[in-house]
């Protein structure tokens, strides 16, 4: 009997893991697929500067135009593209197509918007990032300071040799650094202080309930500080209400980002943006 249960549990873990793996191969499969026939695209979502309502940056997020699915947002893809290392070539492609994307915005009537991209661990630690870097800006005929890299804690303390001198390179092409998602992971403090970044984004999920949950606006209140006394600028992610908003404004924090001020949007739409609503009326 025991041995029978026991035959059929093994059984049923099989069927069920091979369910799994059959679903991740036909996603690995699409997603080389993606590569080669360049199925995705970049969406831009604004950075807003809180002391002059002015739109200075844009943060670039990737989308997949799968075929029959519909736009997937990266959630559903990057982790599958980190294990595979896939993330490598999609993260070079990024960055060179984030770098075109300036080259057309100076060239029309828009003005100065930095763009910044999202770098993944792997692309950061295996990846030729620098060089990536160095042919979207000559490719280009752009700036560095018109590029900002978004990195994360985890990836920035996996090898921190290595990364102060990585990151010391990307500064001397004149690229802005920042930390994502500040908070959830683990940083070190004595690193943070070692390390040639520009910029803190505070975690959407200290941003959600800022108002209505003190130790969240402690936390908030610590970044913000923090960051102003290692000379750094401080971002706040996932601004959904004139509330958090009027919160952050009053405590000091330069730039935020969310559907308050728009979703991420395709690059028309954020040229249409541009011209009409450069300065957004804040409050
Ligand atoms: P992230 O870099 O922290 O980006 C912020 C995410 O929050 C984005 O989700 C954005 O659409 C969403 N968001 C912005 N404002 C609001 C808001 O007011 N409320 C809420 N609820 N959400 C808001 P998205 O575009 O789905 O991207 C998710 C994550 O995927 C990104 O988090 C980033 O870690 C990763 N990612 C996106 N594009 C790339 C990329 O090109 N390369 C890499 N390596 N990762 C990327
Ligand atoms: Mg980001
Ligand atoms: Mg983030
Ligand atoms: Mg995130």
């Amino acid at each position: 009997q025991a041995k029978h249960a026991g035959r059929d549990t093994y059984r049923f873990f099989t069927g069920q893991m091979n369910t799994d793996m059959r679903a991740r191969l036909k996603l690995e499969i699409a997603l080389r697929q993606a590569i080669e026939k360049e199925e995705f695209v970049l969406y831009y979502q604004p950075k807003v500067e809180l002391s002059s309502g002015r739109i200075v940056g844009m943060e670039a997020l990737l989308r997949w135009e799968r075929p029959g699915h519909g736009l997937v947002a990266p959630n559903a893809f990057i982790p599958t593209l980190e294990e595979t290392g896939m993330i490598v070539k999609v993260g070079s492609w990024v960055v060179a197509t984030a770098c075109k994307q300036l080259a057309v915005w100076a060239s029309t009537d828009i003005g100065q918007v930095q763009i910044s991209v999202n770098v993944a661990g792997r692309q950061f630690l295996e990846g030729d990032l620098e060089a990536d870097v160095r042919a979207g800006l000559s490719d280009n005929n752009i700036s560095g300071e018109m590029l900002e890299l978004e990195l994360t804690e985890s990836s920035l303390m996996a090898n921190t040799n290595c990364t102060i001198s990585k990151l010391r390179n990307m500064k001397q092409l004149g690229v802005q650094i920042s930390i994502d998602d500040f908070g959830t992971g683990y940083s070190s403090l004595a690193y943070l202080r070692r390390f040639p970044v520009d910029k803190l984004k505070i975690d959407i999920a200290f941003i959600r309930n800022v108002i209505s949950v003190p130790d969240d606006a402690a936390i908030v209140n610590a970044i913000i500080g923090l960051a102003h006394n290692l000379q750094m600028e401080v971002v706040a992610e996932g601004v959904e209400t004139v509330a958090q908003l009027d919160y952050l404004k009053r405590h000091g924090c330069d730039q935020v980002q969310g559907y308050y001020f728009s979703r991420p949007l395709p690059a028309t739409d954020i040229e249409t943006m541009l011209r009409e609503h450069k300065h957004l009326n804040l409050v």
